[in-house]
């Protein structure tokens, strides 16, 4: 069997990186991918003349993705045009209360300060308390591999750790600085992303608000697929083989050890290495054979998600580039969603514009709009007729928007398409239809998050939303190069036994 041969079984974001890493050592690479284009979640749309995202609506912590293409000859800078998104993101709640979240401080400090009784010593304490966190984590812990929490807890340093918050919640984190609610639930509602009420998940994800405050959000010229179609071409230009339209069927294994893939045709192909980016769970009770695989207990996932396509007539300026609408009682709307597993009475959900900001990604004077609503797993939905439920659901967004003076009327939206949970499990491969894969609650992130290799079956690895260091497009990017970097050290491992 050819060692220096790696097989990739699908091209999302964690598969493409993978790829690219690997062939910089070197190796050649085969990337299968079931679908008929690379992207896997953060996939496009195209339909009368609109280009939506199917997923990712924004791009977050560039320099990830500029240190990946730097690697391979290139940079961010020539492969993608980014446009600046701010103000980021505006917060609106059912009285008409609104928060805009900006990187320009002068004006994130006088919305903090309309909210928290004319304070803004929470928003420079909690900037302070975030960025300190925020490069301890970075730094040490999550571009890195951990072989054991005491690595993990070691290359935090232990006098560092109270700092990290891993043992307060992210509200109470969040509440150290804020007294307003409404500050504390927008900033709190990124949990909902990572699997968790910002109540239940530690407080180290406090860094997820400040970094998107710190380093900004942009969307790449032509949205967020112009960066996988970037992915893409760096890792052929590397010589890496992408077969699209073909998906593996198992992955082969003897006793102890991975031995190549078969796929759908039954033609098998043989390597001693195969990273798998189909969610970690989908991987072991689907792909791999083995019968004791049976024992294998699945991780807490992320909720899934209903996502709306709409081509609309006109534009929009009264939504931004990103809107998250919240319910009152966001923790009510969170039990119902994460631990009751049913569709929120009271729906927070959030709407994409990208056209605001690219408007070339929709005909001129007319808006591509991408809605979100999380939903429980398919598992907790089985009996839910999601054709007539995504329709009831949309009229419940259109009627909160129009709370806000915001309409989109049946009238004005030219075409349409919907994924249910079903759909992103059919087409993806999503655990049980989990949006953004396995939760990041405390027994979940660092050296207890599913391990980017199988400790049963030698050369197999694992990259992606559900392996380390966890969810999201530049996570995942660096999701690849820490699965490389196993496979290159197991293998000089190999070489020397
Ligand atoms: C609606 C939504 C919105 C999001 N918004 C953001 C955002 O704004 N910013 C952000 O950073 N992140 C966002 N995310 C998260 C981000 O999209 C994901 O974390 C990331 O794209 C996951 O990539 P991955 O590496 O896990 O691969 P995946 O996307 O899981 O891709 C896996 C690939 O494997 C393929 N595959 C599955 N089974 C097989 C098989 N048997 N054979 C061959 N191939 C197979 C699939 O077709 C797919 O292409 C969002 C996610 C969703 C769903």
């Amino acid at each position: 069997m050819p060692a220096d041969r790696a097989l990739v079984v699908g091209a999302g974001v964690g598969g493409l990186s993978t790829a690219i890493y690997l062939a910089l050592e070197g190796y050649r690479v085969t990337v299968f991918e079931s679908n008929d284009s690379c992207g896997g979640r953060a996939n496009l749309l195209e339909f009368e003349g609109f280009r939506f995202d199917t997923g990712p609506s924004l791009l977050n912590y560039p320099w990830v993705f500029d240190e990946m293409f730097r690697a391979a000859g290139s940079s961010l800078r020539q492969e993608l045009q980014l446009n600046r998104v701010d103000p980021a993101i505006k917060f609106f709640w059912p009285d008409g209360e609104t928060f805009q979240v900006s990187s320009d401080l002068t004006r994130l400090a006088s919305e903090c300060r309309r909210l928290d009784s004319g304070d803004t010593a929470g928003l420079f304490s909690f900037l302070h308390d975030a960025r300190n966190k925020f490069s301890l984590s970075f730094d040490r812990l999550v571009s890195r591999n951990a072989n054991s929490p005491l690595s993990w807890f070691a290359a935090a340093g232990l006098t560092n750790l109270p700092r990290l918050g891993l043992l307060r919640s992210m509200d109470s984190e969040i509440g150290r600085h804020f007294k307003n609610k409404r500050i504390r639930d927008a900033f709190g509602s990124y949990g909902m992303y990572l699997g968790g009420a910002p109540t239940d998940l530690p407080g180290i994800f406090s860094i997820i608000p400040f970094g998107e405050i710190e380093y900004g959000l942009w969307l790449p010229k032509g949205g967020m697929y112009s960066l996988i179609q970037a992915m893409q071409g760096t890792a052929e230009r590397l010589g890496v083989e992408i077969v699209t339209g073909c998906p593996v069927k198992n992955i082969d294994t003897d006793s102890d050890r991975v031995t190549g893939i078969t796929l759908q045709d039954g033609s098998f192909e043989p390597s001693r290495v195969v990273v798998s980016n189909v969610d970690v769970p989908t991987t072991m009770t689907r792909l791999v054979g083995a019968s004791d695989i049976k024992r294998y207990r699945a991780p807490q996932m992320t909720p899934g998600v209903l996502t709306y396509y709409l081509a609309v007539n006109r534009e929009l300026p009264e939504l931004g580039h990103h809107s998250v609408f919240l319910p009152d009682d966001p923790g009510h709307a969170y039990r119902q969603l994460m631990k009751k597993g049913i569709i929120p009475d009271d729906l927070p959900f959030y709407v994409s514009v990208a056209s605001n900001t690219d408007p070339g990604m929709a005909p001129k004077g007319k808006s591509a709009v991408f809605i979100l609503v999380p939903v429980p797993l398919v598992s907790q939905t089985g009996h839910v007729n999601w054709q007539d439920e995504s329709a009831r659901l949309l009229e419940r967004v259109q009627a909160r928007l129009t709370v806000h003076r915001i309409t989109i009327a049946d009238s004005d939206i030219i075409q349409q398409q919907t994924m249910t949970p079903i759909d992103w499990s059919d087409q993806f491969g999503l655990y049980d239809g989990s949006a953004f894969g396995a939760s990041h609650n405390l027994r979940q992130i660092g050296p207890f998050r599913p391990k980017n290799f199988s400790p049963r079956f030698k050369g197999l690895f694992f990259t992606g939303a559900s392996t380390t260091p966890g969810t999201g497009v530049p996570m995942c990017v660096l999701s690849g190069k820490m699965a490389a970097d196993r496979v290159v050290k197991w293998l000089r491992k190999e070489m020397v036994a």
